[in-house]
Parts: C-alpha cells; sequence; structure tokens
C-alpha cells in the first residue's frame, strides 16, 4: 500500500533486451483476454495506437481463443498468460492496480479488470516516452526501433479516489491516461466507469427542501437567535423526524442513481447551524464541536442505509464551522468524511508554514479516528481566477503527506 501512483520500480536487464519493433516491423500480436472487458479492449486499442504512432508498425489485437504464434504483448488476464506460467496476483491488486512483466520475448501488461489493465497499458506506453500532458500537448516520441529491459513492475494507486477539478480534465481520455476516477470526468464504460457522487456536495436542502417542509414543520430547520429559519440556516440534526426524511430520501436517491457509489449529505454552504437545546447538548458531549451533531446524524443515516444497500457510501463534509473533529463519535465504516483545508496558506506546505498550522492539527486528529479520509483541496484563487496560483511546492510536498496521514481520496 506504501507504492506510490507515480514513479514505476523498475527492475532492468540489459541482458535480457526485447525488441517490440524493429525498424517499423514487428513480429508482436495484442492478445487480450478471450472475453475483454471494454477497458481491456481500450487499453488494447491505446496500445495498437500510440506503437504504432511512435513506430510505424501497428500491432494486431486478437482475443486469446486460439494459440497465436510468435511474441506477444498479453493485455489482461487470460489463459495464454497462464500458459506462460505467470499467476497475476489480482485479488491483491484491487481494480485499479496492474503489473507490468516481461516472461522470454512476452510483455504481460495486466491488472483489475476495471480499470487496473487500461493504466497498465498507459504506464507502458509512459515507459517507452509517452506523455498527455494536456489535451492539446502530448509527447508521443518518434522511434522506429522499440527495445525494452526486463520489466518487473507492480503498482496499486495510493487514493481510491483521484479528482483534478479543471476543465481539461474532465476529457475522457486525459482523465483515462493520468489515472483521474472521480465525479466529473467524462470516464464511461470503456473506461471501467468512474467513482461517482449523488449529489455532489452541500445536500441538505435537497434532503429536506424548505419549501416542502418549513411552513408546517420549521422545528426541522436551524433555531438561530432562539427563531427557526430556513435563510441561511441549516437542518436541525437532533430531530428524529429529519433523520427519518432523510433516510428515505437517501433510499430514493439510491433508486434514481444506482450509479452513484457515495451520496452525499451534507451542510449548506454558509454557516447557520442549529442551536435549539438538544444540538447543542450534542457539540457540548462531542467536545463542544459543531461537527458532533453532524457525524451522529450522518452515521445514523448510514446504519440505516447500510441494511439494503452494505455497498454504497455516504459523505459528509469538514468544513468551515465543522472542520475539528468530534470528541467521540467515529465515522462508521460506510462514511467518508471530507476535510477541506479552507483556510490554508498554499504557498508553503503545511509543516513549514505557521499559518497551515492548524490545519495539520486538524489532519493528524481527524486521521487518528478514520482511515477514510477524503480531502477537498484548494488550488485556485477563487477572486481572480486568471492570477497563476504558485502552489507547486504546496502540492509537492502535501499530497505525500496525505498519503502518510492515511488519506484515500483527493479532489483538487
Ligand atoms: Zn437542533
Ligand atoms: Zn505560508
Amino acid at each position: 500500500m506504501k507504492r506510490r501512483l507515480a514513479g514505476l520500480v523498475l527492475a532492468a536487464c540489459s541482458l535480457h533486451a526485447i525488441t517490440i519493433v524493429e525498424n517499423g516491423k514487428s513480429a508482436y500480436t495484442i492478445v487480450t483476454a478471450s472475453k475483454p472487458t471494454p477497458s481491456e479492449q481500450r487499453a488494447a486499442q491505446e496500445l495498437q495506437r500510440f506503437l504504432e504512432e511512435m513506430s510505424g508498425a501497428r500491432l494486431p489485437i486478437v482475443p486469446d481463443t486460439k494459440s497465436v504464434p510468435g511474441p506477444k504483448l498479453l493485455v489482461g488476464d487470460s489463459a495464454a498468460v497462464k500458459r506462460l506460467g505467470v499467476a497475476l496476483p489480482l485479488a491483491e491488486l484491487g481494480p485499479e492496480g496492474f503489473v507490468l512483466r516481461t516472461k522470454a520475448a512476452n510483455v504481460i501488461i495486466a491488472g483489475g479488470r476495471q480499470r487496473g489493465t487500461m493504466y497498465a497499458a498507459t504506464a507502458f506506453l509512459e515507459h517507452l516516452g509517452c506523455r498527455w500532458f494536456s489535451t492539446e500537448v502530448s509527447v508521443i516520441p518518434k522511434r522506429p526501433t522499440i527495445r525494452i529491459d526486463t520489466l518487473d513492475v507492480t503498482e496499486k494507486p495510493a487514493f481510491e479516489y483521484r479528482e483534478p477539478f479543471f476543465t481539461e480534465a474532465f476529457d475522457k481520455d486525459w482523465a483515462a491516461r493520468n489515472r483521474a476516477n472521480g465525479a466529473h470526468s467524462k470516464l464511461d464504460a470503456s473506461t471501467g466507469g468512474k467513482l461517482e457522487y449523488y449529489p455532489f456536495v452541500h445536500s441538505f436542502y435537497e434532503l429536506l427542501p424548505p419549501e416542502k417542509y418549513f411552513a408546517a414543520h420549521p422545528e426541522y430547520y436551524s433555531m438561530i437567535d432562539g427563531k427557526r429559519r430556513f435563510e441561511r440556516g441549516q437542518l436541525c440534526l437532533t430531530n428524529e423526524h429529519v433523520l427519518r426524511i432523510a433516510t428515505e430520501r437517501v433510499e430514493e436517491w439510491i433508486k434514481q442513481h444506482p450509479e452513484a457509489t457515495i451520496y452525499s449529505v451534507s451542510q449548506n454552504d454558509w454557516e447557520g447551524w442549529c442551536e435549539c437545546d438538544r444540538c447543542r447538548q450534542a457539540e457540548a458531549e462531542e467536545g463542544g464541536k459543531h461537527i458532533g451533531p453532524v457525524l451522529r446524524f450522518v452515521n445514523a443515516v448510514a446504519e440505516r442505509i447500510e441494511k439494503r444497500h452494505p455497498d454504497k457510501l455516504i459523505d459528509t463534509l469538514a468544513y468551515w464551522y465543522t472542520e475539528e473533529p468530534p470528541a467521540q463519535v467515529r465515522p462508521r465504516r460506510n462514511v467518508r468524511i471530507r476535510l477541506c483545508p479552507i483556510g490554508i496558506c498554499t504557498s508553503h506546505s503545511f509543516g513549514t508554514c505557521p499559518r497551515s498550522a492548524y490545519f495539520l492539527k486538524n489532519l493528524k486528529a481527524w486521521s487518528g479516528i478514520t482511515n477514510q479520509l477524503y480531502i477537498w483541496h484548494y488550488n485556485t484563487n477563487f477572486s481572480h481566477y486568471l492570477l497563476p496560483f504558485p502552489d507547486f511546492d504546496e502540492l509537492a510536498a502535501d499530497i505525500p503527506l496525505y498519503k502518510e496521514r492515511g488519506v484515500v481520496g483527493l479532489f483538487m
């Protein structure tokens, strides 16, 4: 699990060089599983396309239904891989991990069936020098002869959710090749899908729309300065009817959006937490933290949802007034917290800047109570989008720090 997404661990030996293409000619065949998944099929096509662009040689793609003579690029697990005496550690690799391995003159380019084999193909092309920097800037080196040393690479993503949130990153090819798997990318069945949210964030009033409930039940909404209100308010999270209605609504969302992995039960994008006696009591029991009643509520929804949908996740935010972790309650197995460092300095890493010390403390505290933390990281200037945003030092230092702290999802 310590293996990083970037950075291949290569075991190279020049004595065993393998020639895949020589002067634009190749004896190799791309062999897929007998019934490849769509993303495995795409992996084979990507290899065919870019090897041809590099060298001029167009390798045939053949499913593993008959014996293929000559050396092979074996894309995905298949009987042909097993005939070579190679057992892939598929269970350990999970849906997105992969191996690159040479066996005699053959190259095994294979991984998890959802996206792993597809990532293996990209990693192999990267090993040959290909890069996809943006939707318009790629580097595909011209190499009429393609020769490699022996390969023995195993990779697994450091994060289960990887979402760079900017327009170019939504492009299907860019996202697939750069191993992004987030909700906003245009990844589809051909790329092994993606991690989908429904709704994405700030969902309290989608759970209980004030226009539907406030007139008859003001007690469902925040008490602020002694008065129930919904304008710039939140929900009263200790009201049992609010819990019942919210749970029913999430059940409806799961029916309407079965493609989603995560359903968001999260605060509105302003303050206005409930100050009723019961909500205050819950906060007091949780060390005086506003997240206390939020996480108790989210856990309660997640516990009810889990009975019928054990594979679905419930998300909430640790953001703004809820960024500091609670004293007692812990996120359930099927809950994901998105911790949002909105107040940090993005010029310096968390560990080196006094302005970010508060966040490092919160990150450490959260990572002490959950190993399923997601991060909503900030990497733009919301007041001046076109200004340069010099956060390269900060990002380079803090992404590994997130990993060290047990973070499993990154939205940027
Ligand atoms: Zn309340
Ligand atoms: Zn700073």
